[in-house]
């Protein structure tokens, strides 16, 4: 008896587990393959907080501090091996600052691996950024843009992505220096109030287009409303102060919900940016 009703309990359980992960991958397919994951990496994933329990947050700090140092220099997210070998810390502790990271929305994990860690990214989302030594995935127009302020030793990158809309080839020379030319115009499709319902969906849809038309033939054919569209050297304020400071210990994180008035020092306006 005890055992059927354990047998019933996983059964259930699982499947309001599957019916959870599927939800997410009928409304999100570009970021999540397929396959049963375990209900703790799920979790993990989307409900890190309970999962963050007893690490001390200088700790927390370390792992921080190993991600982002990896992913600056070599655009790969560490493994959880590296993570531990470096830090000291056991892999079961590991995870849990992982888990108190994605929770704090420093990370963002699917399936229990590193996907962004703003602003880089381990997925490709539309965008590519090249330095003299490292290539990185860009993880939307923002976070592309952002690179070159951000790492020591890259101060000028090649931005390279496609219109979402026509599929035209476009790319700059990003520098500290100032925006680079170009005609093109940036469209964030999710309003700043939602950006973290699903972050990953957010990122790719901070994109660039050829120009206004294409913005507007995309939103047509995708049947999404009307974001923000923005100049690329709006794009460029908006990038290039947002992360300062990001690969230091002690780092405090900007939470865009909460950032109105950088958004309004660097020209944004109106309630998608929630002005
Ligand atoms: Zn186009
Ligand atoms: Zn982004």
């Amino acid at each position: 008896m005890t055992e059927f009703c354990w047998v019933a309990f996983t059964h259930d359980d699982s499947n309001d587990l599957r019916t959870r992960i599927d939800q997410h991958e009928q409304k999100y397919p570009a970021q999540t393959p397929s396959g049963l994951i375990s209900r703790r990496t799920y979790e993990i994933d989307y409900l890190g907080e309970r999962y963050a329990e007893g690490v001390d947050e200088k700790r927390v700090e370390d792992v921080r501090l190993v991600i982002y140092g990896e992913l600056s220099r070599s655009g790969l997210a560490p493994s959880t091996a590296k993570l531990a070998a470096e830090t000291g810390l056991d892999p079961t502790e590991v995870e849990s600052a992982l888990a108190r990271l994605a929770a704090n929305r420093d990370i963002v994990l699917r399936r229990g691996q590193i996907v962004m860690a703003h602003p880089f990214a381990t997925i490709p989302l539309g965008f590519s950024v090249m330095g003299r030594k490292t290539l990185w995935w860009g993880g939307c127009a923002w976070d592309s843009f952002a690179i070159a302020h951000l790492v020591p030793d890259e101060p000028e990158v090649l931005v390279a992505t496609q219109c979402p809309q026509c599929g035209t080839a476009h790319a700059w020379q990003v520098s500290r220096e100032g925006p680079p030319a170009g005609s093109q115009v940036a469209h964030f499709l999710v309003p700043t109030k939602q950006i973290w319902e699903d972050v990953v969906h957010s990122c790719h849809n901070q994109r660039i287009f050829c120009d206004s038309g294409c913005v507007n033939e995309w939103l047509r054919s995708t049947g999404n409303e009307s974001g923000y569209e923005m100049d690329l050297s709006t794009l460029w304020r908006l990038a290039r102060g947002w992360y300062a400071g990001r690969l230091d210990r002690g780092y405090v994180r900007r939470e865009p919900l909460l950032a109105a008035e950088y958004f309004a020092s660097v020209g944004l306006r109106g309630p998608f940016w929630g002005l």
